[in-house]
């Protein structure tokens, strides 16, 4: 089959030749449709985040795209059903070999472009905010990298659950844009520092959650921003992974909890539990407009490290979108 493959002298990516998976018991064969861009992508093609064990080296963690063949003891699932679906790796390719029960049927009002722009962000905003996080109606929670794919995200489950969402962005645009999705507050971490902000908008109380893809540079600022007993959840290290002068006495007097969460080492059985209750919450929002994949833009295949080159430069706001038009 076609796939994108990464040179290891200049890390560009361009198509060629990968060998195709066995269909096993329980699994699925699909033509990809479409694909997304994550930042995990652009750390992989460096060789900064090695894919799981057994996992296909080909980049891609989501996909769209239509059934092809079934395999044995699968029920419920047909050649020709259109599916979208979290992967381990390998959305970067002409098709996928995936376990049947990590399979979500697309709303019929969704492209393959929009549904490919589902799984990776989705399934990540709702395992931090509602699975580890326990956001509950009349909470706050702040949401940093606002316009970023997971951000967009997180700020419409927070909607949904009746929780407030506060936003943070590098832009006035960004803001703005969070705003539309829903976003109850917006600050410009630019031109204001964000834990005065958050302060003030909750009274000095702060907020109950936050969901954080920065790390060491924004550690003191969450910590005064984060309310007593409230959580800090890690998901990202834009602004570095190691904290220098932590200081466990700052986490004991307001009783904070740190937790750290990926969710590609997550095992196969966590994989389905989580699809199954994000598809429980979800698919009748999806199909009612209430949510909706947040679209920056839809570039083809054979642009895919221009499409690349515009998520390094922090110039999207949700997803990128690779059409798979080999
Ligand atoms: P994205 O759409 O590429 O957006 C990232 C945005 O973050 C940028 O556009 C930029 O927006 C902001 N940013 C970049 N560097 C920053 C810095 N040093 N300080 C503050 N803001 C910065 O990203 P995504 O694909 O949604 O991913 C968001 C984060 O979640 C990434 O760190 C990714 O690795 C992580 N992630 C984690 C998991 C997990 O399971 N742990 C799963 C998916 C994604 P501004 O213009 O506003 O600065």
């Amino acid at each position: 089959m076609k796939a994108v493959l990464v040179d290891e002298q200049t890390k560009k990516l361009s198509i060629g030749e990968y060998e195709n998976t066995v269909l096993g018991e329980g699994e699925l064969r699909v033509s990809v449709k479409a694909t997304a861009i994550n930042r995990a992508d652009l750390l992989q093609k460096l060789g900064q985040y090695p894919p799981p064990e057994g996992a296909s080296p080909i980049l891609g963690l989501e996909m769209a795209g239509m059934i092809k063949e079934v395999g044995p003891s699968v029920k419920g699932w047909e050649p020709g059903d259109r599916i979208c679906a979290l992967l381990p790796g390998g959305g970067y390719a002409e098709e996928v070999v995936i376990p049947a029960e990590m399979a979500i049927r697309i709303p019929e009002r969704f492209s393959y472009e929009e549904a490919a722009a589902i799984p990776e962000v989705f399934l990540t905003a709702y395992l931090n905010l509602f699975v580890l996080g326990g956001l509950k109606q009349g909470q706050n929670v702040l949401i940093h990298a606002g316009a970023s794919g997971v951000g967009t995200a997180a700020i419409q489950l927070v909607r949904e659950a009746g929780a407030k969402s506060i936003v943070t962005a590098g832009s006035q645009d960004k803001l703005d844009f969070c705003a539309k999705l829903g976003a109850d507050y917006g600050i410009n971490y630019r031109t204001d520092s964000f834990s005065d902000k958050v302060k003030e908008y909750t009274n000095g109380n702060g907020v109950n959650l936050i969901l954080d893809f920065v790390g060491a540079s924004y550690y003191e600022r969450n910590l005064e921003s984060v309310s007593k007993d409230g959580k800090i959840i890690f998901i990202g290290t834009m602004g570095g992974g190691k904290i220098e002068g932590f200081n466990i006495m700052q986490l004991m007097m307001k009783r904070i909890s740190l937790i750290g969460s990926t969710l590609r080492s997550q095992s196969q059985d966590q994989k389905i539990e989580l699809t199954k209750k994000f598809t429980d919450f979800s698919l009748a929002l999806f199909e009612e407009g209430r949510l909706k994949p947040i679209i920056d833009s839809v570039w083809d295949i054979h642009e895919v490290n221009e499409a690349h080159d515009k998520m390094q430069n922090n110039l999207n706001k949700g997803k990128i979108v690779l059409r798979m038009d080999f």
